[in-house]
């Protein structure tokens, strides 16, 4: 595997400034696509799953989290607060005491659950300088969140329902599990104490792992402060394993935040909250997609999907033809002219590049296009339209396959 820095900086994706701060990337044009089209993937596939997306602050009272128990557990990897007018504001450290208030600022009914909050949301972590480095660790963190508040009977079906989320996005990604971890709580840590809420909670997590049927680890000591947790672990080229995904049963924000739906008897019932996240962190996803990929991303995600290269300048306007309509069909396409040297030397410069459009005057001449896949295979030539039409298919169904040959055209 390779290593996500040196590969991000060779590749354009990110890079870094002292002047902004050590773990405070930023992303360049190419990175911010990858970014970005990972971004939508995860929100409609979330909107398809029943979720609704919210935006909150990054910012909130000192008060907010020690209703939460960040305060009092979490506060080691909390920025200090910043004084304000006499108020102390914090730069979050999770996304859920938002959640929790914006569920409790209007009137449920259990009629309206699972109540699923999702949004891709910054948080911030105080990681010491020494630590930091690329995408991995880093203090300023965009996380794929979400909250599902919840019945006590609905919290195995959401929980399986969020195992199968993340195993359908890592198959369109093209990332494997390292192992799946079932997150208990380990002596000396900094944990809510309620051993009922924690047994069952535990017992909910272990019951869901048995019946999906994956292979699990129980490891103490790895928990979320407010209750145990599912953790998909994926590992870089040295072995060492990181959590991408999880699902988190939670019983303590509710109680704290006193979050009540009128059940079917009319009266104030204590939802759930389930937390989970489908890749995790973005920079954490992205680094390890470099690093799988080697920066050869599947075809939906790569910053350019489609490079259209001239052989020579009387091509040039027919190159830049169907570069344009690539990008009115929604492809990221670009030109790779003359300029840039010999056809050899252009065609090895797009070896990332999923698709690669070779432009001669036959192809010109008849309005074909003759395609050359990143993994050496060529296609025999096509009209323009169909190999749009092609691509389009397979890049809209987060396919991970170049080419389909026994598509039917159109
Ligand atoms: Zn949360």
């Amino acid at each position: 595997m390779h290593d996500h820095r040196k590969l991000g900086r060779e590749l354009n994706l990110f890079d870094t400034d002292p002047l902004i701060g050590a773990g405070l990337p930023y992303w360049l044009p190419d990175g911010a696509a990858v970014r970005h089209v990972l971004e939508e993937y995860i929100r409609d596939v979330e909107r398809r799953a029943g979720y609704r997306h919210v935006y909150s602050p990054v910012l909130g009272k000192r008060e907010l989290y020690e209703i939460s128990g960040h305060w009092a557990h979490y506060s080691d990897d909390m920025y200090p607060p910043m004084d304000v007018g006499g108020e102390q504001l914090v730069l979050r450290p999770s996304l859920c005491p938002h959640h929790a208030l914006i569920f409790r600022s209007r009137a449920h009914s259990y009629r309206e659950l699972p109540l699923r909050v999702a949004e891709l949301g910054g948080m911030y972590r105080s990681e010491l300088s020494g630590v930091l480095g690329g995408l991995t660790r880093v203090r300023a963190i965009q996380l794929n969140d979400a909250h599902i508040f919840c019945t006590l009977e609905q919290v195995a079906g959401e929980t399986r329902a969020a195992l199968e989320l993340i195993r359908r996005a890592y198959g369109a990604l093209g990332i494997h599990p390292a192992r799946y971890r079932l997150s208990l709580p380990g002596p000396g840590g900094k944990y809510v104490a309620d051993p009922d809420m924690w047994r069952r909670a535990g017992e909910l997590l272990t019951e869901v792992l048995d019946s999906v049927g994956v292979e699990y680890e129980a490891v103490e000591g790895e928990a979320a402060f407010y209750g145990p947790k599912i953790d998909v672990q994926i590992a870089d080229g040295a072995g060492r394993e990181a959590t991408l995904s999880t699902v988190q049963v939670d019983f303590h924000q509710p109680r704290q935040f006193d979050l009540r739906y009128t059940g079917p008897d009319g009266t104030g019932h204590r939802p759930v909250m389930v937390h989970r996240s489908i890749i995790g962190s973005v920079e954490r996803a992205v680094a390890h997609l470099i690093e799988v990929h080697g920066g050869a991303f599947p075809a939906w995600l790569a910053p350019v999907q489609l490079v259209a290269l001239p052989i020579s300048e009387a091509e040039v306007p027919a190159a830049t033809a169907l570069v344009r309509q690539c990008v009115d069909r929604g492809l990221r396409a670009e030109l790779a002219g003359p300029e840039g040297g010999t056809l050899g030397a252009r065609i090895r410069d797009a070896r990332l590049v999923p698709y690669q459009a070779v432009i001669g005057s036959r192809e010109m001449a008849d309005g074909r296009v003759a395609l050359r896949l990143r993994d050496g295979r060529r296609i025999d030539p096509l009209p323009a339209a169909e190999v749009l039409a092609r691509v389009l298919a397979l890049t809209s169904g987060h396919s991970l396959d170049l080419w389909d040959a026994g598509a039917s055209p159109g």
